[in-house]
């Protein structure tokens, strides 16, 4: 149960990963800053480590998987440049913090997770916020969105072996997909926009995520 005075400790802690984590890094977009001001990171997590919720580390949120680190998690918002009309496919709900700060920033998210356990966990808090701009779906999105649809961004929050494949297929023509790509000891974080059916990508930065999980990702 989270008393008033754990309110207070949260919104102090939050407003510090701001300027911190965020600010104080290369995170720019005033309206990822703002957005990640508003959300209660603290309900997506465990329990046991909600006290750890602002902390710039990834956490455990169960089935072996985790909440990722709210730097890059603002980092992969940011590249996405969203100003508000787009519509969102995102691969790996995990927690559904993600997932809340893109439904903050666009106009509609589709997010696809593995776990049913961890999609209806999502659920649940995304709900408790109001959040009504999100379709979740439970499967294997190395394969992308289970129905034909085009997507304006696209952000796949698990370590994928190549940039190719359906989910690229659904990538909306000058749309933008980020992505850690690469192998299971580490990846590079990928930007890429497409432009006449082609994508041309930009890395960013390296990064450590989990196993994306399926046809077109890693076996189990
Ligand atoms: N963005 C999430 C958050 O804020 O909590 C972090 C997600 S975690 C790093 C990656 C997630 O991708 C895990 O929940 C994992 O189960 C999921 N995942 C892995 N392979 C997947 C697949 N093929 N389809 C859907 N989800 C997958």
């Amino acid at each position: 149960m989270v008393s008033f005075d754990d309110k207070d400790r949260y919104a102090i802690r939050r407003q510090a990963m701001i300027d911190y984590d965020l600010r104080g890094h290369d995170i720019r977009d005033p309206r990822v800053l703002d957005a990640a001001g508003r959300i209660p990171r603290e309900l997506f997590i465990p329990e046991k480590y909600a006290g750890n919720a602002y902390d710039d580390n990834p956490l455990p949120i169960g089935m072996g998987q985790t909440i990722s680190q709210p730097y890059i998690v603002a980092l992969m918002t940011q590249t996405l440049k969203l100003s508000g009309d787009e519509t969102v496919l995102e691969i790996g709900t995990g927690s559904g913090y993600q997932t809340a700060l893109l439904a903050e920033l666009a106009e509609r998210v589709y997010t696809i997770e593995r776990f049913n356990e961890l999609s209806e966990r999502a659920q649940a808090v995304l709900a408790k916020l109001d959040c009504c701009n999100v379709d979740f779906a439970v499967g294997d999105g190395s394969c992308g969105w289970p129905e034909p649809m085009q997507f304006d961004r696209i952000i796949v929050t698990a370590a994928m072996p190549e940039l190719a494949g359906p989910l690229t297929d659904q990538l909306a023509e000058d749309g933008i997909i980020v992505a850690p790509v690469g192998g299971m000891l580490g990846q590079e974080l990928i930007a890429a926009r497409k432009h006449k059916g082609h994508l041309a990508a930009t890395p960013i930065c390296g990064c450590r995520f989990v196993k994306l999980i399926g046809q077109y990702g890693y076996s189990e």
